[in-house]
């Protein structure tokens, strides 16, 4: 289609959290295809690999028409070109997620002028919420309902088990 207006949302999404997908949404409403990203970089230690984590994000979104997943390694920029999106999509949650994006956008200007960085906000409940944070609830039991898609959480729970409520375990010591 010759007026498309295609959004690329990079990101680890170590996991996908409602906060991302949150995001998502804001974004498939404001274009005409969402390219969710994810990022495969081996440096970095990750729970899931990038094939689990695409997996997880397409069963997350599979009600968003206009949206897809792939995975990518390298520059956000080419990836972008590839894919030929015109806005990179990123997320501000707080003031202290600013300046590091905003030395992103500025790297990712200058490697490819023509490229639009655009920020949307999400809903304030999930202003707190991280991929870590997540990842330490989970591996500790905690509740993680709410913060992760279902799909996400099922994955979790397969990980880390589920913690048994307290008035179980007191019963087992007695
Ligand atoms: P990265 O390693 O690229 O920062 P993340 O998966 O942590 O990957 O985040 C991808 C994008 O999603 C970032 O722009 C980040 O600011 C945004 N993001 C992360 N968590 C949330 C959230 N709870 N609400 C809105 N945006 C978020």
């Amino acid at each position: 289609m010759k007026n498309e207006r295609v959004a690329l949302f990079p990101g680890s999404f170590d996991p996908f959290t409602n906060g991302h997908l949150d995001l998502v949404r804001r974004a498939a409403l404001l274009f005409s295809r969402v390219i969710v990203a994810v990022a495969h970089n081996p440096a970095k230690t990750s729970l899931f690999t990038p094939e689990e984590r695409v997996k997880l994000i397409r069963e997350s979104v599979a009600n968003l028409t206009n949206v897809e997943v792939i995975y990518f390694a390298g520059l956000v920029v080419d990836c972008a070109t590839q894919n030929r999106a015109q806005v990179i999509i990123r997320g501000l949650r707080a003031v202290s997620d600013f300046e590091f994006e905003f030395q992103m956008a500025l790297m990712n200007r200058r490697l490819s002028p023509g490229l639009e960085i655009a920020f949307l906000m999400p809903s304030q409940e999930y202003t707190y919420l991280n991929s870590t944070l997540v990842k330490e609830v989970a591996k500790h039991g905690g509740r993680i309902r709410g913060l992760v898609p279902a799909p996400v959480e099922k994955r979790l729970l397969a990980k880390f088990g589920r913690r048994r409520p307290a008035a179980a375990r007191k019963k087992k010591k007695a």
